[in-house]
């Protein structure tokens, strides 16, 4: 594996792991140039899935890309890195076990979503208001407030309002 600081072409494997859910294994690596340590995953793909977009675009089911999107919703929120990892693995299968070779983006959105809502609130809304386009400021109030109702009063309490500021 290519040194991603250095791009030397070798690095040794220090430590080697499964993680807590055993859906991958984690490598710990070091460079034998400059010696800087990075992690690898090893993941099972069950398929080679191609995501279609708008306008004709196709690209690469990227788990990566999921998982940025889904850790953004969730900074800072009270959500182990276990739980999100698990939810980005069930997407994942969900979207190889669909039996599609093409998946529309739209359905990943909603995978994500769905996933989103039965872990935290909060994620769900900050993902959906970047997710779906909302034309009114009044249509987010509505989703957001529904949201709200469904989760209960467990987390009324701690709603971000830090991006709401204008
Ligand atoms: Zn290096």
């Amino acid at each position: 594996m290519r040194c991603p600081f250095c791009a030397h072409d070798d690095s040794q494997v220090k430590d080697s792991r499964p993680t807590e859910d055993n859906a991958s294994i984690r490598r710990r690596r070091q460079c034998s140039s400059c010696g800087a340590r990075f992690t690898t995953f090893e993941r099972v793909q069950l398929r080679e899935v191609t995501i279609s977009k708008s306008g004709d675009r196709r690209e690469a089911f990227d788990r990566r890309k999921i998982e940025q999107s889904v850790s953004l919703a969730c900074r800072k929120r009270d959500i182990s890195q276990e739980r999100i990892d698990q939810l980005i693995s069930g997407i994942q299968r969900q979207v190889e076990t669909a039996g599609e070779n093409e998946v529309p983006s739209s359905r990943l959105g909603e995978l994500v979503m769905d996933g989103l809502r039965q872990l935290d609130s909060v994620a769900y809304i900050r993902f959906a208001s970047v997710y779906r386009d909302f034309s009114e400021a009044r249509d987010f109030e509505e989703f957001a407030s529904s949201v709200q109702e469904v989760a209960g009063s467990e987390d009324a309490d701690d709603r971000d309002q830090g991006s709401s500021d204008s």
